[in-house]
């Protein structure tokens, strides 16, 4: 929806029929330089440490070269934006090199993102900006330290090519560098590969891209199941269930992806496509980071559960063709409702400290989500501070307890009476029904992170990387590696959104396409 002439020319756009995918070649760039790499993604996909410092490297993943027996591909993906049947979309700047098995029998997908134009490029270039190139290579490493599941990221390549974007990001159209991530997964088949083929009634294809993926990445349900449908819905359900448990884990850090089109949904359930999403810093159902969509708030943090099931139920429309039986498909969308409420209900209560999941303990989980909207209370900081509430109280004021977690000091004195409260009931229900300080404080940081990636952070590493300084990348990505873990040294990367970011461009609203 956000690519300039989007709409009209929905008809004219070149189509690739009867296809999962189209070969293509990256578009050789200006002069690749390595500016990051995740050391364990390489290690992971057997690249050595002197490989990734090498020219090669940076050749092949800048777009200038390929290895022996890499042979890039776009895919052919359809999907439903924002609601609506967007048709064919595709990879319009990412290709797949190739893929990777390793010593130990697991295989990796390698995929540039932004190196140049595919047949599903339309009218884009095929191409990324170093600030989305950094906020997509440091989020992906971040989400895989804090133990959400999602697509990792090897490297971050300047490209050494000016790129323009007509965005309202400095307010002009100034030509931004360009930049390249090399994207890793052992799949980046989405929800929208299954649905182009329905949209176009070919299902001979859909047939065989449904049992390519579950053979392929779901090879435990073939032994499971020898009867063809009942593999096909077990494995439809094992969609949803994954799908709901990446979920909570969005909600259990405060992540707001922003883009739930069906093109981003993974088929493994991994997080995927890293463009305007955001971190809550206060606590809002209502929030989004995308200004695409800032109207509806379709993709608002409290509504990604109910928007992941609505995307599922467009993966049913889009297999039922395959099912003689509509209620194979509705026991899976079951599913997801049945976990994403127990393990919503069960990460909750991890998350205060509860260990038992009594009425007592819902009341004060709502109570306190409402008081955090109310009062503008830091999410993040706030649980970590709750996790250090010790069991001997000492005798200050109950809301020193929580630091420095308040963005607007007239709400908080509204609702400094009600926390207080709230706060020694909480302390009374711990210590009644709780472990004692410091099994509860460890078990609590264990699920609530010391250090998330808030925009404004992400912001100043990207404002010194276009000045020409990669080292705040670097630093960055050594800070997400250990995000339960409170690291003195990087205090000021862990603070809630100071004032001067609250407009800034950048640091809290961010559009769709760059
Ligand atoms: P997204 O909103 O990032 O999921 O992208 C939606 C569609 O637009 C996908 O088909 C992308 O491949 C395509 N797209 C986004 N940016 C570009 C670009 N710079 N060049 C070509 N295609 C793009
Ligand atoms: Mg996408
Ligand atoms: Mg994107």
């Amino acid at each position: 929806a956000e690519l300039p002439g989007d709409g009209e020319s929905s008809n004219t756009r070149r189509q690739v029929l009867r296809a999962a995918w189209s070969a293509v070649q990256p578009t050789p760039v200006a002069n690749p330089q390595l500016l990051a790499h995740a050391a364990d993604v390489a290690s992971q996909v057997g690249f050595t440490e002197a490989f990734v410092q090498s020219p090669a490297f940076a050749n092949v993943f800048g777009g200038n070269a390929l290895l022996p027996g890499m042979h890039p591909y776009a895919a052919c993906y359809g999907g439903h934006q924002f609601g609506n049947w967007a048709g064919q979309l595709g990879d319009g700047r990412a290709m797949t090199l190739g893929e990777v098995v390793n010593a130990e029998g697991e295989r990796w997908e390698l995929q540039l993102k932004g190196a140049g134009p595919t047949p599903y490029s339309r009218t884009a270039d095929g191409r990324a900006v170093l600030r989305s190139s950094i906020r997509e290579f440091l989020c992906s490493e971040a989400m895989h330290h804090l133990g959400v599941p999602t697509t990792r990221a090897l490297s971050l390549v300047s490209t050494g090519d000016m790129v323009v974007r007509d965005m309202f990001y400095n307010g002009n159209a100034a030509p931004e560098p360009g930049a390249i991530v090399c994207r890793v997964a052992p799949s980046f088949i989405r929800f929208g590969n299954f649905e182009i083929f329905t949209a176009r009634n070919d299902i001979a294809n859909l047939e065989r891209l449904v049992d390519f993926t579950i053979s392929r990445d779901f090879a435990h349900l073939v032994d499971a199941h020898a009867d063809v449908t009942a593999r096909r819905a077990a494995w439809y359900a094992e969609v949803c269930e994954r799908t709901a448990q990446m979920i909570v884990h969005w909600m259990r850090v405060g992540f707001v992806h922003g883009v739930m089109n069906t093109d981003n949904m993974s088929i493994l359930g991994l997080t995927i496509d890293y463009g305007p999403y955001g971190w809550l810093d206060n606590f809002d159902p209502h929030w989004t980071p995308n200004t695409t969509d800032a109207q509806g708030r379709r993709y608002r943090f409290g509504q990604q559960p109910a928007i992941a099931q609505w995307n599922l139920t467009r993966l049913a429309d889009a297999i039922a063709p395959l099912f003689a039986n509509e209620a194979d498909l509705q026991a899976g969308l079951d599913r997801f409702s049945q976990v994403y409420i127990a393990e919503y209900e069960a990460m909750n209560a991890a998350k205060f400290g509860f260990v038992q999941r009594g009425d007592a303990e819902q009341q004060l989980i709502r109570e306190c989500f409402k008081l955090l909207y109310d009062a503008e209370v830091d999410y993040t900081r706030f649980f970590r501070a709750l996790g250090d509430i010790p069991d001997a109280l000492p005798e200050h004021d109950m809301l020193w307890l929580l630091g420095d977690v308040f963005y607007d000091n007239a709400k908080r004195d509204t609702h400094a009476d009600a926390l207080r409260a709230w706060l020694l009931r909480w302390h009374v229900q711990v210590l009644q029904h709780g472990r004692g300080f410091e099994a509860r404080r460890a078990a609590m940081h264990a699920v609530n992170p010391w250090f998330v990636l808030r925009n404004y952070v992400a912001q100043q590493a990207i404002d010194a990387a276009t000045a020409g300084d990669p080292s705040l990348v670097r630093t960055l990505l050594t800070v997400l590696r250990d995000p339960y873990t409170e690291q003195p040294e990087y205090a000021e990367f862990a603070g809630r959104r100071p004032e001067w970011a609250r407009h800034k461009a950048g640091c809290s609203m961010l559009s769709c396409s760059s």
